[in-house]
């Protein structure tokens, strides 16, 4: 077999340099990271960028006349630009600053909701969402007195794209599946998904939160009209995250929340809403997340989404090898296109206890049902183990993780 290391596109060796956390021992022992589609660890440059707005020039921003406050402002905004050019925004405006995947999904569901979906309209997503891309599409249905439709998927995996067109009548308002699940690994053919949906008029989301860290990603060449996804999942800190909306949406989209920065003029009578993409970023933003989001898509940029890309398949397809050899193993979801995530089960033994057994070797990964309750349910199964996989993980790892199910299947048999 072909060296993994003779063919990756980046130097993994240098690049896990630039992790402190990856230098560090569990159980005294070197910690092995394996649950990176839960969130990625934070290289020093977006660790430093953290700790360089705290201590040189921490401000409120687009308020203060004074220094500090235009340099925070300048980095805040310079961050957004950085965004715009991660995903190839045509506006830097339709680069909304959110908490992370879940609340841009819930501002669209919110603001969306209320402005598009009426009585008998439907929502359709898939059957392989994440809890924040089923809850929120629930929750503005049952109040616009609407329906939530399910794309099913087949035994792989892999979306249903004949029962997908069937489902896509003049009643549906809005698609809104996820580009890569976070369970299974498959990734959805979203240029398909959204071709077919416009055809009929119909405007996608894409719930972007396993795909931004592991493929490029273009906004404009792919017409999605809303693209979300977390800052946690690329590199960056915890608590920041995007909302992109083609300008047309979000211009006749109402405000999601209310408060300062928001607005344009209040009266007790009335008031007047800011323009893009200010009218979505109420009240004091998470200022430092935002500013180390934009240093860990320089990070990304630098490294090279197709680099990236090209070292995780090569990455994955060893781990897939490696796993489908250990006698009992299965593995729930084996798409076609996947990326980041693999998720098994062995003999019969439960996630939980292998979870647990691993980490006792300092090897983390995720088990359960991943925020993908539904899933798990037409699988038949209370949940998985969950490997997934970032551009610093190393095939001696993936050899660590065999070695380590074998020795905890041999003390759960
Ligand atoms: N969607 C998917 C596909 C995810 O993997 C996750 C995180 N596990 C989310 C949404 C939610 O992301 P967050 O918790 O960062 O809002």
């Amino acid at each position: 077999m072909t060296s993994v290391a003779a063919i990756l596109p980046i130097d993994t060796e240098k690049i896990r340099l630039d992790f402190p956390i990856l230098q560090t021992k569990v159980y005294g022992r070197p910690l092995v990271y394996f649950d990176n589609a839960a969130t990625t660890q934070k290289p020093v440059q977006v660790l430093e960028t953290l700790e360089r707005y705290y201590t040189e020039y921490n401000s409120n921003v687009h308020r203060g006349v004074h220094l500090l406050s235009q340099q925070a402002t300048e980095a805040y905004e310079e961050s957004r630009r950085k965004i715009t050019s991660l995903i190839n925004a045509r506006h830097d405006h339709e680069v909304i600053f959110t908490k992370g995947t879940t609340n841009s999904i819930n501002l669209v569901a919110s603001s969306f909701g209320k402005t598009f979906i009426g009585e008998n309209d439907e929502v359709l997503i898939s059957a392989m969402e994440h809890h924040s891309n089923i809850v929120p599409w629930q929750l503005i249905c049952e109040q616009q007195k609407a329906q939530l439709k399910v794309i099913p998927i087949n035994e792989k995996g892999e979306l249903d794209m004949t029962a997908f067109e069937r489902l896509l009548t003049p009643k549906v308002k809005i698609v809104a599946v996820t580009w890569v699940s976070n369970s299974l690994g498959t990734v959805n053919p979203v240029n398909d998904i959204i071709a077919k949906a416009h055809a009929r008029g119909i405007p996608v989301l894409l719930d972007g939160a396993q795909a931004i860290q592991h493929m490029p990603v273009d906004v404009q060449a792919l017409d999605v009209d809303f693209l979300a996804f977390s800052g946690h999942k690329m590199y960056g800190p915890t608590g920041i995250g995007i909302l992109y909306g083609k300008e047309e949406w979000l211009n006749k989209m109402p405000p999601y929340e209310g408060g300062g920065d928001m607005i344009k003029q209040v009266t007790f009578a009335r008031t007047t809403f800011n323009e893009l993409p200010f009218k979505f970023e109420a009240g004091t933003p998470d200022i430092s997340g935002a500013i180390a989001l934009g240093a860990a898509a320089d990070y990304i940029q630098k490294i090279g989404l197709e680099n990236i890309q090209q070292a995780e398949a090569a990455l994955i397809n060893y781990a897939y090898e490696r796993l489908a050899a250990i006698e009992g193993l299965r593995f729930i979801g084996d798409a076609a296109h996947r990326a980041g995530a693999i998720s098994f089960l062995v003999k019969d033994i439960h996630p939980f206890d292998m979870g647990e057994l691993l980490d006792k070797q300092s090897i983390a990964v995720r088990t359960g049902h991943h925020c993908t309750q539904p899933l798990m349910d037409i699988f038949g199964i209370p949940g998985t183990v969950r490997a997934s996989f970032a551009f610093y993980n190393t095939k001696e790892e993936v050899d660590y993780l065999v070695a380590g199910i074998n020795k905890a299947a041999q003390m759960l048999q």
